[in-house]
């Protein structure tokens, strides 16, 4: 299982969670249980918005 890279930490995962931009809703958002569990700002790659 390859795994992704998390969006807001920047590390390959295997345990994490996947949704659209709630801004644009053009990119998947990756967030792995740690960036999620420390409430780590993520980054939209298309659009540039940040949420928590
Ligand atoms: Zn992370
Ligand atoms: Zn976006």
């Amino acid at each position: 299982m390859p795994g992704k890279v998390c969006s807001s930490c920047g590390k390959l995962t295997d345990k994490y969670v996947e949704f659209k931009c709630p801004n644009c809703a053009k990119s998947d958002i990756v967030r792995c249980y740690h960036s999620r569990e420390t409430f780590m700002h993520y980054k939209c790659s298309v659009c540039e918005f940040e949420g928590p």
